[in-house]
C-alpha cells in the first residue's frame, strides 16, 4: 500500500522527540494483513531497534505461538507499536513520546481499515481508551473482551513479554488467544 510506504518514510525522517536520537532504526510496522488484523504493541525493543521490525526478540517468538492458537500467521497481521522508536534501555515510553508519535498510528489505522484491533499490553490498551473516549480501565480488567465498534472489534489483551517470567500470566495470555480465535471466526467476512 502505497500510503502506507509513505508513513514509513515520515516515520524514518521524524525528529519530534529525543528517541529519534538514540535509535538505529525506527520500527514502523510490518506484515501481511491477510486477515485484516492488526496488533498494537507498546515500543520497539533492542532486536527491533537493530533490526527495523517488531516483535523479533523473545516477545516476539511467544507472540507467533499465540498466533498460531488463533490460527493466523504474520502474513495475516499487521503488527506496529504506539511509539515507533526504541526508549533507552527498553524503558516504558513517557506520555510526551507517545503523544508526539500517535499520530503514525492515528493515520495507520485509517489506511489500513483494519476488521479487527488486538492490543497487546497497558501502553497500547491506554492509546485505544483514549481515542476511544473511553474511561480508564486496567488490563487485568478487560484482557481478552470484545469491544464491538462501528467499524472494527478491538480486543484487548496482555503484552507477550509479561508472560516470560510470569507462568499464572502466560496460562492467562494463552486463554485470551482461545478466546480471540472464536471471535475472529465469528467475524470473518
Ligand atoms: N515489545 C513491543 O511492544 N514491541 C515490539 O516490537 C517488541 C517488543
Amino acid at each position: 500500500m502505497r500510503e502506507l510506504v509513505e508513513i514509513s518514510e515520515e516515520i524514518k525522517k521524524c525528529r519530534a522527540c529525543n528517541l529519534s536520537k538514540f535509535r538505529k532504526n525506527p520500527v514502523p510496522g510490518s506484515g501481511g494483513f491477510r486477515k485484516k488484523v492488526l496488533l498494537i504493541g507498546e515500543a520497539p525493543g533492542f532486536y527491533e531497534d537493530l533490526k527495523g521490525e517488531p516483535f523479533v526478540g523473545a516477545a516476539g517468538k511467544f507472540l507467533d505461538e499465540l498466533l498460531s492458537i488463533a490460527g493466523l500467521g504474520r502474513e495475516d497481521v499487521f503488527i506496529t507499536n504506539v511509539v515507533k522508536c526504541r526508549p533507552p534501555n527498553n524503558r516504558r515510553p513517557t506520555s510526551q513520546e507517545i503523544e508526539k508519535c500517535k499520530r503514525f498510528l492515528d493515520k495507520q489505522i485509517e489506511i489500513l481499515k483494519p476488521r479487527v484491533i488486538i492490543t497487546l499490553g497497558d501502553v497500547a490498551l491506554n492509546y485505544m481508551l483514549k481515542k476511544l473516549k473511553l474511561k480508564r480501565r486496567s488490563i487485568s480488567q478487560i484482557h481478552g473482551t470484545p469491544f464491538n465498534l462501528l467499524t472494527y472489534v478491538w480486543i484487548p489483551t496482555y503484552h507477550p513479554a509479561a508472560a516470560l517470567h510470569n507462568p499464572k500470566k502466560k496460562e492467562e495470555i494463552l486463554e485470551d488467544w482461545k478466546k480471540i480465535k472464536l471471535i475472529l471466526e465469528k467475524n470473518e467476512r
